[in-house]
């Protein structure tokens, strides 16, 4: 064999999982066709972050007003935004590169398929390793209507020449939310076109709620219950046309519709890998696909499609394959955020599901956070942590609010070790800040049954 592991896909999972097993001392080959670092680094959740802090930045300056600034908002400009984000990612994108040299793998700038369970098409090469890793990511799906092709999805976004003045978002999960506040924030006319009645549909009710009162409050056309049904252009104009009869005159029509896993050109039949119908290859707890010697990590699985999950899977398979360090990671309490402005981070159940399981106490609090007492800012804050009647565990935390992201970070560690209401209780808080509200919830705000 030329290789004992073969990872394709230089993504957040393949790379971390190459480097680990390289650095264990095994023979490690990397295929990448696009990008080092895949969608995060460079389409994803690093570049959408520095879109979201821009955003910000505007209604910051109005924020400042409140504090005796004499801030004047002024004019965004959009390509030294882009620019700006280029360098950093072109730097990131090179670190990631850099990793693998150093640790010794071989490096492929180019796309693999399978010829057989051991073998590879790479770039005309045939290539053998022992074991395959495959980690090849999703890509971003649109919805089939008349004129789709006229909309752009999240890869193209970060591309865009012009800020739009005009958008229309479709679909209300973690991308839509958090470019409809990019947009709206950076100054656009921003519509949001979701089917559910709230948008996120998994997140916690009170969650929901409050953040579609937000997104109101931020400027963005709420446009509920709708699906688009047809997009024509005229001129450099869009016109949309939704389920209840709108028709919505935008630049840019925008699918933020979900993720598809990228198995189309891997020839996985040759190798005896097995699919679910969206795509997603099948694999068993310890990440085995239906080839014994093959496995899959990130996105191309489509469990949880978040980067940290991603390494945290390279990773343990790498010790587990090379390090002589057999391990698997939980996929309970996983901590998430969606960078919504302001934003959403969350651990655990939701209220629903915590109801559904059996017996949990809701503490619940919404209140006006420090900053906008002065700013005039209408923005509330919203804290919620589920209760285990039974056992008095932390079972669910939520947030909707400034610094939600960095907050729940912590609160994880905590959920994650098991703590209990009393322990959150008997910790001392920070003063004043708006975290100190989650070990001084007293008051139980409903239960179950
Ligand atoms: P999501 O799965 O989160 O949301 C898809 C949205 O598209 C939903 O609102 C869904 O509606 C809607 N939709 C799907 N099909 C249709 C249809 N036929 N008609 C109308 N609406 C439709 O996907 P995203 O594209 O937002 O993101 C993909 C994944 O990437 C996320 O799930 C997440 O795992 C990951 N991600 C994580 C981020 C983070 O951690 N901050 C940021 C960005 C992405 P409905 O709810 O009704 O199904």
């Amino acid at each position: 064999m030329d290789f004992d592991l073969f990872v394709i896909g230089g993504g957040s999972a393949g790379v971390r999982c190459a480097r680990i097993a390289a650095g264990y001392g095994a023979r490690v080959g990397v295929a990448e066709s696009r990008f080092w670092g895949g969608t995060c680094v460079n389409i994803g959740c690093v570049p959408k972050k520095f879109l979201v802090m821009a955003a910000e930045y505007g209604a910051q300056a109005e924020d400042s007003r409140g504090f005796g600034w004499d801030t004047q908002k002024g004019h965004h400009n959009w390509s030294t935004l882009l620019a700006a984000k280029d360098v950093e990612i072109t730097r990131l994108n090179g670190i990631y590169k850099r990793l693998l040299d150093q640790a010794g793998a071989t490096i492929f700038e180019s796309h693999a398929s399978f010829i057989d369970s051991h073998t590879l098409d790479v770039r005309g090469q045939r290539i053998t390793a022992e074991k395959i890793v495959i980690a090849t990511g999703g890509h971003p799906t649109s919805l089939p209507i008349p004129g789709a092709d006229l909309a752009i999805i999240s890869d193209d976004v970060f591309y865009l020449p012009e800020m739009p003045k005009r958008i229309a978002i479709i679909g209300s999960g973690y991308i839509a939310v958090e470019f409809a506040g990019v947009f709206a924030g950076l100054g656009a006319q921003t519509h949001l076109i979701y089917r559910q009645p709230l948008p996120l549909r998994g997140f916690d009710a009170d969650i929901r709620e409050n953040l579609a009162e937000a997104l109101d409050q931020n400027g963005i056309h709420l446009h509920p219950g709708t699906t688009p049904q047809a997009i024509t252009a005229s001129g450099t104009a869009k016109h949309i046309t939704l389920s209840d009869g709108t028709v919505l005159e935008v630049d840019t029509v925008f699918f933020a519709t979900g993720r598809a896993p990228n198995v189309a050109s891997l020839n996985l039949a040759a190798a005896g890998v097995q699919t679910a119908p969206n795509g997603a290859i099948l694999i068993n707890g310890a990440l085995e696909t239906t080839t014994p010697n093959i496995y899959a990590i990130g996105d191309v699985t489509d469990r949880l499609n978040l980067t940290p999950v991603a390494t945290a899977e390279g990773h343990a398979l790498a010790d587990t394959l090379f390090g002589n360090n057999p391990r698997k990671i939980s996929l309970a309490n996983v901590p998430s955020a969606v960078f919504s402005i302001p934003p959403i981070a969350t651990v655990g159940l939701t209220e629903e599901q915590a109801a559904a399981r059996g017996s949990a106490k809701i503490f619940l609090t919404r209140f006006t956070p420090m900053r906008h007492a002065l700013s005039g800012r209408a923005r509330k804050t919203t804290m919620k942590l589920i209760v285990d009647t039974a056992t008095d565990k932390i079972i669910g935390a939520h947030m909707l609010g400034e610094d939600a992201p960095e907050i729940m970070q912590g609160i994880g560690i905590a959920i994650t070790a098991g703590a209990t209401k009393a322990d959150f209780d008997r910790t001392i808080g920070i003063h004043p800040t708006a975290a100190e509200e989650f070990v001084t919830l007293r008051t139980q705000t409903r239960s179950y049954p």
